[in-house]
């Protein structure tokens, strides 16, 4: 988010910031790493394919490309097709193994909170620009993954060396023993964490077992907006002092300037937040990038993945 920041706030004309939640395939060692605990089994992740990404970046170049397009930041996505719960995923591509989410982790061990994924209403607006989207969801997952996993499961060479679950399961278990992982944070008392990941201990103690009945389901994909608390149909460059003033209510602060500026990219202009810190940031940084309070972003949980 500071990186992102910084590119907004440069002063620069020709930048933009590509945003995803996953690309698929992902690096390999992502699944030796804890985030395999932090995604709750309910939460989607709208993919991109690598391929798709991929010719988004390469279009980005062109000199085709609107002036309208520069100084935003933008979803990425390969479309509605790709959105799939956590759970949706792994059983998708275990099937050929005959192996599900429930064999992999347990329902109480998974974190029910504050992952980054979701879907996006706006995905298509970047698509629309840079045309990078080519592979229906269902060819990309079906035809084309899922085949592959069921050539692997037919041969018996791979399916002799394929793990069990048992052992995946183990496997996982010692994963979620990393800094980092449920395991980890529970044995250790990093409440911060466990709050994180469940609420609180009494939370976390109350999540049911799959046997119990853990719900898992795909959460509705019916657009709701939320109210910002301007009128958003204004565009930017048409604010007055009174919606900055409304944008930063909703967000539980203030705008403390008399008039809004003249131009929305430089200079940043004052704002306060609900702690009472004050900074200045870009209008288009705070309305268009969803910016805010660079101290109390200072304070939230972050974490590299580790190389160890
Ligand atoms: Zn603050």
């Amino acid at each position: 988010m500071f990186s992102e920041l910084a590119v907004y706030e440069s002063g620069l004309k020709h930048w933009v910031s590509i945003r995803q939640t996953g690309q698929y395939p992902s690096n390999e060692s992502a699944g030796e790493e804890p985030i395999i605990f932090h995604q709750p089994p309910n939460c989607v992740l709208e993919w991109s394919t690598s391929i798709e990404s991929g010719i988004c970046m390469a279009n980005v170049c062109e000199d085709w490309v609107p002036e309208s397009f520069w100084r935003k930041a933008y979803n990425l996505s390969s479309g509605e097709g790709y959105r799939l719960t956590a759970w949706e995923q792994t059983d998708m591509l275990m099937e050929p193994f005959g192996i599900t989410l429930k064999d992999l982790f347990d329902a109480n061990m998974i974190a029910q909170y504050n992952f980054h994924g979701h879907y996006f209403s706006d995905g298509k607006d970047l698509d629309d620009i840079l045309h990078f989207r080519c592979i229906p969801a269902d060819e990309y997952w079906g035809g084309g993954v899922v085949d592959e996993m069921r050539r692997m499961a037919a041969n018996p060479m791979i399916r002799a060396m394929f793990p069990t679950a048992e052992q995946m399961k183990e496997h996982n278990i010692e994963i979620g023993h990393k800094e980092g992982g449920t395991y980890w944070a529970l044995e250790n008392n990093k409440e911060d964490w466990i709050k994180a990941f469940f609420g609180s201990r009494e939370k976390r103690d109350a999540i049911k077992s799959w046997d119990e009945g853990y719900e898992l389901f795909h959460p509705s994909e019916e657009v709701t907006y939320l109210d910002h608390g301007y009128d958003e149909e204004k565009g930017l460059e048409n604010l007055d002092i009174e919606d900055l003033k409304k944008a930063a209510a909703f967000r539980g602060g203030e705008c403390l300037e008399e008039k809004a500026p003249a131009d929305i990219y430089t200079p940043p202009i004052k704002w306060k937040c609900a702690d009472g810190h004050e900074f200045m940031m870009s209008v288009n940084a705070v309305l268009q990038g969803g910016h805010w309070c660079p101290e109390c972003l200072a304070h939230e949980c972050s974490m590299e993945i580790s190389q160890k």
